[in-house]
């Protein structure tokens, strides 16, 4: 009986009591969310304040806001990253190393932000020409599966620059995928550098073990074949030597005139001259990209004779018409009294000359002389022999 008068005092407590705590919360919950809409605007205002130095180009004041707002919200981390690119793309490097800098000092730095700024960091060190330090970060960031492979291209062009083959490799090979073939092309263009490294100190035997190696790294690799032949001519093995300069036919074509010379030096001092011919010949029908044709005018002309190696080249030039092909014709025709009062071939001669021999296929970069790194774009074999 007590009970249940209890029961009734409390549920008529309650009729009254539910209204007046569901009012009190309410006003707690309207009072939090001014505040925090409060908060948000401040960082609105303060966001498009620094967006707006930003856009006048005041990027020292900007600057100061994003530093500031990073403390407050992390996620605004990314205008602060994308400010110090920006100061590294102007070349204002120690901005972006101070930049950098001041925000992995912060303890406060949440751990997944720590690789990026670590990377952007090391890209200030690359450009500002401190490899060393450059070097340590990336192989402290190198470990993160997220910036493996920029960190991996980012130390193999530190060790181009610094010519550290060995380590250049080592970095490749960590890295390797099965599927990547321009990575297997760099890395046997590293091979092949600390081939010829060592065939400078007249180490024949290791110079052959690593240009064999950069084969197996890439079979299309033309400079191991050439150092292979090189190492095979100065054994005065001239047939092996034409074994690894025939691999150029399939390897790539436009690099032929690279080696042809020295195919038919093979030849010749193999006694089989007409061999040469025969197959030079057949190349020159089979690929429109190269032209062997003033090569194949001199070999006739030696085997041959000059009347033969004309008859063929009034052909050729038809068929591959170059300035080239065409200089070759007039020289042919033209005995030296007759040159002397015949300005074409003197014209001619003087347009071929001005052109450069070489062209890089990735940017056009030309030069009159064969290198296997493009000084323009920093591309390994894309210097090939131009046509005119
Ligand atoms: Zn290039």
């Amino acid at each position: 009986m007590i009970e249940s008068l209890e029961h009734i005092v409390l549920s008529q407590w309650a009729i009254y009591l539910l209204p007046l705590l569901g009012f009190l919360l309410g006003i707690f919950l309207a009072r939090r969310r001014f505040r925090k809409q409060k908060r948000q605007l401040r960082f609105s205002n303060d966001y498009f304040q620094g967006l707006n130095y930003l856009l006048n180009d005041e990027q020292d004041k900007a600057l100061d806001i994003f530093v500031q707002l990073v403390e407050t919200d992390w996620e605004t981390i990314d205008t602060s990253l994308a400010l110090g690119a920006i100061f590294r793309r102007k070349g204002e490097i120690d901005k972006a190393i101070k930049l950098h800098q001041n925000l992995l000092a912060r303890p406060s730095l949440p751990q997944e932000y720590k690789g990026t700024v670590l990377l952007s960091l090391a890209k200030d060190y690359l450009q500002a020409g401190w490899l060393d330090r450059a070097e340590s970060l990336f192989n402290e960031v190198v470990g993160d599966g997220e910036f493996i492979q920029e960190a991996q291209r980012c130390l193999m062009s530190i060790y181009e620059q610094e010519q550290e083959w060995e380590n250049a490799i080592n970095i490749a090979r960590r890295f390797q995928n099965k599927n990547d073939n321009e990575l297997a092309a760099t890395t046997a263009q590293y091979y092949c550098e600390l081939s010829q490294k060592v065939l400078a100190q007249n180490d024949l035997k290791e110079a052959e073990a690593l240009a064999t190696q950069a084969l197996t790294a890439d079979k299309n690799c033309v400079r191991a074949s050439l150092l292979l032949a090189d190492l095979a001519i100065k054994r005065g093995r001239y047939q092996k030597a034409i074994r690894f300069l025939h691999q150029v036919e399939i390897q790539n074509i436009q690099l032929f005139p690279l080696i042809v010379e020295k195919l038919i030096l093979c030849y010749r001092n193999t006694s089989n001259l007409n061999k040469a011919l025969s197959y030079l010949r057949t190349l020159d029908k089979k690929y429109q990209e190269v032209s062997l044709v003033p090569v194949l005018t001199k070999l006739i002309e030696e085997i041959f004779g000059e009347e033969d190696a004309l008859q063929y080249l009034s052909e050729a030039v038809l068929r591959k018409p170059s300035l080239t092909t065409l200089s070759a014709l007039l020289q042919l025709q033209s005995p030296d009294i007759v040159r002397q009062e015949n300005l074409i071939p003197i014209v001619v001669d003087a347009i071929t000359e001005k052109q450069h021999d070489f062209q890089c296929k990735r940017c056009g970069y030309t030069a009159n002389t064969h290198v296997w790194l493009c000084p323009s774009c920093h591309s390994w074999s894309s210097m090939i022999p131009k046509m005119d």
